[in-house]
């Protein structure tokens, strides 16, 4: 991509209101623009993070035999009256809306009733099932507060998987699959060390969910771990009849902040039962599904890893989010033609800056907007016939043949 052919540009300030460090990052950096408190526009460096990030997602995701959907936001009552979450007390966070021919309609905050509702077309038999279903899809919920920049947005991007299946134990093995998916996914996003299995509270039908709990200073959770983290509570279930459970005890416990990048939920009939999603076993006898539920937060994931990252000059991207491998710099009428010469046929891993600003301009986007690798190309390299790549996460500056780089 060509700097000089896009409509971003860095921002010396961020919105006065964008209190938190990711914001106020990719705002200036030129990633996202913000609408309001929790709403924001994703421009097209932004795009490319998200798209890397689901990418991960989908790929860790298909191999456990998932497949994807894509459902739709504007929600008939009619199935979350069922299960009474349509009504503002049960669930304060809904976004309603009306049909002009009269009716109200919801805007999803999640997807739980319509993917059972949607099942019930194709589940019939025991030979329909296990199933696995998932999207990548904007969710609404009317969030009280939103000050963590994209940790919590109003309208936000989740990935949510719905498990479909015969038994208890199939749904046990589906959902130990899926934590050890995730455990691959955070570690691909470059969350891995500091990304934590938590137990949370669980329901009606079990007694704990678990959450994907980042530590970082700016999550909104509070989380306890003990010396070695094999064990980590969320504040719900962080109590005495817990810990006696787990032969615990609180004083070696330390609290800490964390944000939930995901969480995964043993359903069981929760939705299924109430929404009549059933199935004929092998002996002819009418059964009620049992579901899984398993989301990750997007847009979150992508505020955390900025977050994580970021040093005093701006954004630091992992490369297998980054939205450009290398941030190029061409000066001089020479180092102009070479840096042209190793765009061609890169679009799509380099972000060219080909404007007409002085150096140092150059270098402190190269710096804000943190593409991993800045390759400077001038007249002085040239004397030695090479380029200078800097890492812009350790600052370690190369000098790479100019033959050699051209063979990256
Ligand atoms: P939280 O406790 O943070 O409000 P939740 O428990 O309501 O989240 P879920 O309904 O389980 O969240 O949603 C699945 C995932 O979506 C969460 O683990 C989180 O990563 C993400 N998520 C939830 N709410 C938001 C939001 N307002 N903005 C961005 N991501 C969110
Ligand atoms: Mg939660």
């Amino acid at each position: 991509m060509r700097l000089s052919k896009t409509f971003i540009k860095t921002l010396r300030d961020a919105p006065k209101d964008e209190t938190a460090k990711n914001g106020a990052l990719l705002v200036r950096a030129g990633y996202i623009h913000k609408e309001m408190a929790g709403i924001y526009d994703f421009l097209p460096l932004g795009i490319r993070v998200l798209e890397k990030i689901k990418n991960i997602v989908r790929e860790e995701l298909n191999k456990i035999g998932c497949e994807e959907v894509l459902m739709s936001s504007l929600q008939n009552p009619e199935p979350w009256e069922k299960t009474g979450r349509f009504s503002d007390k049960e669930v304060d966070i809904w976004f309603k809306t009306e049909l002009s021919a009269g009716g109200i309609l919801g805007l999803a905050p999640t997807h739980e009733e319509p993917i059972t509702n949607l099942m019930k077309t194709y589940v019939s038999s025991y030979k329909d099932l296990p199933r696995y279903v998932y999207q990548f899809q904007t969710k609404f919920r009317n969030e009280l507060r939103a000050k963590s920049g994209i940790l919590r947005g109003r309208e936000f991007l989740m990935k949510d998987l719905y498990s479909f299946h015969t038994s208890e134990e199939d749904l046990d093995r589906f959902y130990a699959e899926v934590e050890e998916a995730y455990g691959k996914i955070f570690s691909r996003l470059g969350i891995g060390e500091d990304t934590f299995e938590t137990f949370a509270s669980g329901g009606i039908f079990s007694k704990f969910s678990h959450e994907f709990q980042t530590l970082i200073p700016v999550g909104e959770d509070t989380v306890y771990y003990n010396s070695d983290k094999s064990l980590v509570f969320n504040e719900e279930v962080f109590n005495e009849e817990v810990l006696d459970e787990f032969k615990a005890k609180k004083e070696d416990f330390q609290a800490t902040a964390g944000a939930e990048v995901g969480n995964i939920f043993k359903l069981k009939f929760k939705y299924s039962e109430p929404l009549g999603l059933k199935f004929i076993d092998e002996e002819n006898a009418l059964k009620t599904v049992y579901m899984g539920c398993y989301g990750i937060g997007i847009t979150r994931v992508m505020g955390v890893i900025a977050e994580k990252y970021a040093d005093e000059k701006g954004l630091v991207w992992p490369e297998a989010v980054a939205p450009f491998k290398y941030y190029l710099i061409g000066i001089g009428e020479k180092g102009t033609e070479i840096a042209e010469k190793f765009y061609q046929g890169r679009e799509e891993e380099v972000l060219y800056d080909d404007r007409n600003k002085r150096p140092g301009e150059k270098f402190a986007d190269a710096e804000l907007i943190g593409i991993p690798y800045r390759v400077l190309i001038s007249d002085k390299t040239l004397t030695e016939d090479m380029a200078e790549v800097v890492d812009r996460r350790t600052g370690e500056v190369k000098m790479v043949k100019i033959k050699e780089l051209m063979e990256k």
